[in-house]
């Protein structure tokens, strides 16, 4: 039965397929250091989620890891190496990229790790300098 709050995600060549459920925890853009030379992108959109909203519908077999340290272990697809997830064990939550949920509303809250930041936007969010306390670190408001 279709749910109204379920989205489905998929890599760049669909082997792997996902599904969430519900809300999620946070969305927003992470400005690090990591994420920008794990995407290559200057700027990483996520939603975070609690582990029971997301499932893995097609293709669990094709997903690679790499754990760089041992608060993000990031996710891939095999065939096509386009990027999935990222596990954050120690916030309990998982980074679905908002890129892969292409018909979920991603309305960003915030920016964090916005003290490593190379590319600024002045959108009127709040930017964090790390991680906020409820995602894991401390907090300051930096200015956009
Ligand atoms: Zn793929
Ligand atoms: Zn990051």
């Amino acid at each position: 039965m279709p749910n109204e709050n379920e989205y489905k995600g998929r890599c760049f060549c669909g082997a792997v397929e996902l599904r969430v459920v519900g809300q999620p925890a946070a969305m927003g853009y992470c400005h690090c250091t990591s994420c920008r030379e794990w995407s290559a992108g200057p700027v990483n959109a996520f939603t975070l989620w609690p582990p029971s909203a997301v499932t893995i519908t097609r293709g669990a077999d094709q997903l690679a890891s790499y754990n760089k340290t041992e608060h993000s272990h990031r996710k891939w697809c095999k065939k096509c190496g386009g990027h999935v997830l990222t596990e954050h064990p120690g916030m309990g939550l998982l980074d679905v990229y908002a890129a892969t949920l292409s018909e979920f509303p991603f309305a960003p809250q915030l920016h964090v790790n916005y003290g490593e930041t190379v590319l600024r936007i002045r959108d009127g969010l709040p930017k964090q300098k790390d991680m906020p306390k409820e995602m894991g670190c401390g907090r300051i408001l930096l200015t956009d």
